[in-house]
């Protein structure tokens, strides 16, 4: 089990962007949330901790 970065909790069936995971119901749900969603800056804001990790590491 990892912890998904999204929505922080742990899960088994996902897909790994550097050193982060993200488990496939976020997954699927950033793909169909609208760039005008609210919720889709969240994600953007959540993405964002994962390029700032890749620059440490
Ligand atoms: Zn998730």
């Amino acid at each position: 089990m990892e912890k998904c970065i999204i929505c922080e909790q742990p899960k088994k069936i996902g897909i790994h962007l550097y050193t982060s995971f993200i488990c496939t119901d976020c997954e699927r749900e950033m793909v169909k949330t609208d760039t005008d969603d609210p919720k889709y800056k969240f994600y953007i804001e959540q993405m964002k901790v994962i390029k700032e990790t890749k620059i440490v590491t």
